[in-house]
């Protein structure tokens, strides 16, 4: 059973367990990023290079020569910014020379090269931003108001926001998936790393891939948890 401390003071909401499976779910995911991107953060590379000059082989391999790659302040920040078409490395990344770093840095060149040639996901992962952002914000105070004042249009509307975040997060695996591909197909054909080195990066990326599967499954659980409310909230009338 769970208690729920609210505006109205304890009420009881089985619906919550939802929201703790969502957090338990994120809460392994980030757990084992670290624990990857700790083990082969320990291991260099027999090339020998810098995640930021993995980086700059791989774009240029890829025959890409407009981006400029920069050093990103704390740890696990490493992202592609497609609107100033900048690579930005974590110093842990950018100045490592280990299987982690070269694996993440080929990762946000893999998102660089799916900007270069117009991958559609990323487009239209792009596209939903303004959208998603403005849902994710706005949905839980709509749909609370709904409940207070029981006006299911309020409810509707509230779900409705809920989702369009949940779609972002659908779009953002196969951009994540297919970057991460891209990166291991490169880091390959490129000598930057080799044999176990690739199994190594292939760990560190497919973990960091959890965490985007577990965001997603986290998001549906609290969308079904407003879909179970807003019934209740009803059968209440
Ligand atoms: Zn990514």
């Amino acid at each position: 059973m769970i208690m729920f401390y609210g505006m109205y003071g304890l009420f009881y909401d089985p619906t919550f367990i939802l929201v703790l499976i969502g957090l338990g779910l994120s809460v392994l995911a980030s757990s084992g990023v670290k624990r990857n991107f700790n083990k082969y953060s320990r291991v260099a590379t027999m090339a020998g290079i810098t995640g930021a000059e993995a980086a700059r082989r791989v774009l240029n391999a890829a025959g890409i020569s407009d981006v400029s790659i920069e050093s990103v302040a704390g740890d696990l920040t490493d992202h592609y910014d497609p609107r100033s078409k900048v690579l930005r490395l974590s110093s842990s990344v950018y100045n490592s020379t280990s299987i982690a770093a070269v694996g993440v840095a080929a990762h946000e060149c893999g998102h660089a090269i799916q900007h270069n040639r117009g991958y559609v996901p990323l487009n239209l992962r792009s596209a939903i931003v303004p959208v998603a952002d403005i849902g994710s914000k706005l949905a839980w105070p709509i749909f609370f108001g709904g409940l207070i004042f029981s006006f299911q249009p309020l409810l509707i509307i509230g779900i409705v926001m809920f989702l369009a975040a949940v779609v972002f997060q659908l779009v953002t695996l196969p951009v994540e998936f297919n970057a991460s591909s891209r990166a291991l197909k490169m880091l390959e054909t490129t000598n930057l790393l080799y044999g176990e080195e690739l199994t190594g990066a292939k760990k560190v990326l497919g973990a960091a891939a959890l965490t985007y599967v577990a965001a997603l499954a986290a998001s549906i659980l609290q969308l079904l948890r407003l879909v179970l409310l807003a019934g209740g909230g009803r059968r209440r009338d």
